[in-house]
């Protein structure tokens, strides 16, 4: 062990280069694909389907705004080694990715080579805008939603995409790469059929959600969103439209208020509390709480807490 005699400086230094500095005294090792992701929720699924053929890092956490990631000019370096950067896109990391990849310098991950990985060219992508959107407005959804992860169907068309581009620039891992996909999916399915009674339960009834996040999951489970806390994605909430949102809320009888853990808890319990409802904190990604630390687990946790909140 190489601990004794260490100053902090050059801790912290090992602590930043970590995984890869492992890598690099395992002989074994030399030959993983290096995977960058930006969510925790892409390096679980990358990982499920590259095993030990692979060894990954993501930028940001699970409990933190995907729109607004202070990205850490240390990714750089960890950008410049990686053989795989893959992102949800439809513009979720406009703010930041463009500085990292230019930094790092990376002709591996560069766009339209193969590990430049923009997920969501596998999804079927909703709520696209018809016309032309205005960021100015603030909107932060201009090419569609980006929060496709929160249906459990797009997670096996993430791992199947994974499986497809490992593949392709590690040749020989391909057999490893398609069981590890068929082991994903079936431990989805098995998760799928424990919570098929609460995702039945939840189909129809109505809820308020703070941002369009859960429009996915709203897709996979049939629940009725009424409204949104935000007058638009990325945009707060203001008086006015809150008035509304209340009115809609008594109409249509929803008694849920889902929301992030990083949005403002006070305005969404004055809201509850004027329309006679709760709200329900979800973990948005893997990381998103405590003990949520896997995909399928994720997504249960989300359809099994929804279901009891809206009995
Ligand atoms: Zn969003």
């Amino acid at each position: 062990m190489r601990t004794i005699g260490r100053t902090g400086k050059t801790m912290i230094r090992a602590l930043v280069a970590g995984a890869w500095l492992f890598a690099a005294s395992s002989a074994a090792a030399q030959t993983r694909l290096k995977v960058v992701t930006s969510t925790t929720d892409l390096l679980y699924i990358a990982e499920q389907v590259g095993g030990n053929r692979i060894e990954g890092k993501h930028i940001s956490e699970g409990y933190q705004d995907p729109h607004f990631v202070e990205a850490k000019p240390s990714f750089v370096l960890d950008l410049r080694r990686a053989d795989v950067w893959a992102f949800v896109g439809l513009d979720l990391e406009i703010g930041w990715m463009s500085l990292l990849l230019n930094g790092a310098r990376n002709p591996k991950i560069k766009p339209g080579a193969p590990g430049y990985v923009d997920v969501s060219k596998a999804i079927p992508v909703i709520d696209v805008p018809s016309g032309a959107v205005d960021r100015s407005q603030g909107d932060v959804h201009p090419l569609g939603n980006p929060h496709y992860w929160l249906d459990p169907d797009n997670g096996k068309r993430i791992a199947r995409l994974f499986r497809d581009r490992f593949a392709e620039l590690d040749p020989a891992g391909a057999g490893a790469y398609e069981k590890n996909l068929g082991a994903f999916e079936a431990t989805l399915d098995r998760a799928a059929a424990e919570w098929a009674g609460a995702r039945a339960a939840l189909r129809g009834k109505p809820i308020v959600a703070w941002h369009t996040s859960w429009r996915y999951f709203a897709e996979y489970t049939g629940v009725d969103i009424v409204g949104f806390m935000e007058p638009k994605p990325g945009v707060p909430p203001s008086p006015s439209h809150l008035a509304g949102l209340i009115m809609t809320m008594k109409r249509r009888g929803a008694k849920v208020i889902i929301m992030e853990p990083y949005y403002d808890r006070k305005t969404a319990d004055f809201v509850a509390t004027k329309a006679g409802a709760t709200v329900l904190v979800l973990p948005p990604s893997v990381g998103g709480a405590k003990g949520i630390d896997d995909y399928g687990g994720m997504i249960r946790h989300n359809i099994l807490a929804l279901a009891k909140a809206v009995e």
